[in-house]
């Protein structure tokens, strides 16, 4: 009765009108629930990608933790296989963007010049240092604004560190944030001859994550692989197929299938879709208007989520003046559900404000 009793004050009391009236009964519900209402689940998943990887170097714990205390609702992990078959978390199947590896380990490389994760044993990756991505040929960060290349030490975790990291801080805010891994070119590990797919739900079913609620989503670029994740071993976990503006091109233009059909197949055994922010947005009109494609109508009519990738403050699409701009198109305009973000606290930011 309380409850009411405040509601009764908050709207007459306070003379809160009715337009109001919502906002104040989402928070009073997030207070009474025990949720703080600063995470409370009032707008598309805000998904750190590869952590708060505007500030901190990609993938580190330090860019996880960072994310976290940002408020994102779900933190994201590339997973690739060592040499002994243990889940790591990096983007590339290569280290040498993101590492000291052609220091330590000069030798190590394969005939097209990459050092390969693959050809490394865990011991022997815990050794490197994890530094801000750059072009490996030049030296040059691929972002010059971010984390200043080779400063402080940092290393590449495993996927259980990672998760015990984010499931430690669940246990300690009382938040329940999500873990969002991606498997990071399956087809590939299985010409190395490892089944990166096998280790990855090993790891996944050892920490909880076994059911359709359990929280997290698992990503992949490669829809053969969602497929065999349902079909082979019977997997429960929500699937997010990623798409490139070339994969839909093959699949929807030259294959001569209808948007409507790939939704629908894609719907067979994912829960949604993961585009570029290119396949939703294809320009800025000169008065600021964007022109949307009919991608987000379409995946919601086959009840598939989008979650769109990727929103960063300094690489915004042609024709986007600002990043408050890049968040209103995706979320007022194209209605996404989710966002991969390089900046989880400017994404907030922006959803809190509406
Ligand atoms: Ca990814």
């Amino acid at each position: 009765m309380r409850f009411v009793h405040v509601i009764r004050i908050l709207l007459v009391e306070w003379k809160w009108y009715p337009v109001n009236s919502f906002r104040v009964l989402v928070f009073l519900f997030c207070v009474w629930s025990g949720m703080n209402p600063s995470y409370a689940a009032d707008g598309p998943l805000v998904i750190a990608h590869r952590g708060a990887s505007g500030y901190l170097p990609e993938h580190t714990l330090a860019a996880k933790a960072f994310a976290y205390a940002q408020g994102a609702g779900a933190i994201e992990q590339d997973v690739v296989l060592t040499k002994d078959q243990v889940p790591i978390i990096l983007h590339d199947v290569t280290l040498e963007s993101v590492t000291d590896v052609e220091e330590k380990f000069a030798n190590r490389k394969r005939d097209d010049g990459h050092y390969y994760a693959f050809d490394f044993t865990l011991k022997e990756i815990r050794q490197l240092n994890v530094n801000e991505r750059r072009d490996h040929k030049t030296g040059q960060a691929a972002y010059p604004k971010r984390f200043p290349i080779g400063k402080s030490r940092f290393a590449v975790p495993t996927l259980a560190e990672e998760i015990e990291l984010i499931q430690g801080l669940n246990h300690s805010t009382g938040r329940n944030v999500l873990i969002y891994p991606e498997l990071k070119k399956p087809a590939w590990h299985r010409a190395q001859g490892a089944d990166l797919t096998a280790r990855v739900l090993e790891v996944l079913s050892a920490y909880g994550y076994k059911k359709r609620e359990s929280l997290i989503y698992v990503q992949c670029f490669e829809s053969e692989e969602l497929q065999r994740l349902r079909n082979e071993f019977h997997c429960q976990l929500k699937l997010i197929y990623l798409v490139s503006d070339k994969q839909w091109d093959s699949a929807v233009n030259r294959a001569g299938n209808s948007a409507e059909q790939e939704f629908q197949h894609i719907a067979t055994y994912a829960d949604g879709v993961g585009p570029s922010l290119s396949l939703i947005l294809k320009g800025v009109a000169a008065d600021g208007k964007p022109e949307l494609t009919s991608f987000v109508a379409q995946a919601h009519a086959a009840r598939l989520q989008v979650h769109p990738y990727t929103m960063r403050v300094d690489a915004l699409p042609a024709g986007v003046d600002s990043f408050d701009q890049l968040m209103q198109i995706f979320v007022q305009d194209a209605k996404v559900d989710g966002m991969f973000t390089d900046f989880p606290d400017r994404s907030l930011e922006y959803i809190h404000s509406r």
